[in-house]
């Protein structure tokens, strides 16, 4: 018992530093060689925003819900709840099981976002970085991260995840999320990473204006879950990508203030647009 308290001790110091470390790495690679040059000064405020939201949001969560996920798994251990729990496998083939059905779950999350007007509210605000680079891949507003906590927290009962799964998966998350956003290139091998994992180019397409792509390469870490959703898109000219959101263009929506402020505004914006002229031609 006193083991496995330590392992999961370690798994989860390792959730915490790995992030960091990323970030150096991802910061360095884009200093070396960004994909899309930008002026020193606005990267470093960029930067700045992006990660004193991320470390506020880290500590109101820690706070809102502190020990949650080992609770629940442990609650649905014990009472035998969950897919998972049903299942004859060894351990390693449960956590891969485990992370295929959390990511499956994260692209269908993620596909509610941009399509229920209420989600999207606040996913809106990861959408409107004018400039994307590795330190877009934690700006997330609270209100965000609050529900898809929840989700997630209500997962576990019912797939049997236990808490190092989703420990795990997060770090999986961390090594996709900061790579797929991050301000670089890796060329003619994205071609081929794409085939399995979510790549830079793919997600480029993600944080353009364009509606139409916008609402394409929803998936997080494995790219299957689009292309067999048929929402895969590609396109040549990404230099030429426009990130953001018309309406949330101006600096006064890139500050700290103005992040946690998106959500509540009246601005509706070409996304909404688009969901509500499809909503009355079907
Ligand atoms: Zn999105
Ligand atoms: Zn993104």
């Amino acid at each position: 018992m006193l083991s496995e308290l330590s392992e999961l001790q370690m798994l989860s110091l390792m959730h915490s530093i790995i992030p960091i470390v990323l970030l150096a790495l991802f910061w360095c690679w884009e200093s070396g060689a960004a994909f899309k040059p930008v002026v020193k000064k606005i990267r470093y405020r960029h930067a700045f925003h992006n990660l004193a939201l991320v470390i506020l949001n880290s500590l109101f969560l820690g706070l809102l819900f502190g020990a949650s996920v080992e609770l629940t798994s442990q609650w649905s251990l014990d009472h035998h709840w969950g897919f998972l729990n049903l299942l004859p496998l060894g351990s390693a083939s449960k956590l891969l099981l485990a992370i295929i059905l959390l990511d499956a779950w994260t692209y269908c999350w993620h596909w509610m976002n941009h399509h229920i007007p209420l989600f999207w509210r606040f996913h809106r605000m990861h959408h409107s970085d004018t400039y994307m680079d590795v330190s877009t891949a934690t700006r997330f507003h609270w209100g965000e991260l609050i529900f898809s906590t929840l989700f997630r927290l209500l997962l576990i009962p019912i797939l049997g995840l236990q808490a190092w799964h989703i420990i795990v998966y997060g770090i999986l998350i961390f090594l996709s999320t900061q790579f797929h956003h991050a301000n670089i290139s890796i060329g003619r091998v994205d071609r081929f990473f794409r085939w399995l994992f979510v790549s830079p180019d793919m997600h480029k397409i993600h944080h353009s204006q364009i509606p139409e792509e916008t609402n394409s390469n929803y998936s997080t870490v494995f790219s299957i879950w689009d292309r067999l959703a048929g929402t895969f898109r590609m396109r040549g000219d990404l230099k030429n990508i426009h990130f953001g959101l018309n309406e949330f263009e101006q600096p006064e929506w890139q500050t700290l203030i103005g992040m946690w402020k998106t959500p509540f505004s009246s601005k509706t914006n070409q996304q909404e647009n688009k969901e509500q002229t499809d909503s009355t031609d079907s």
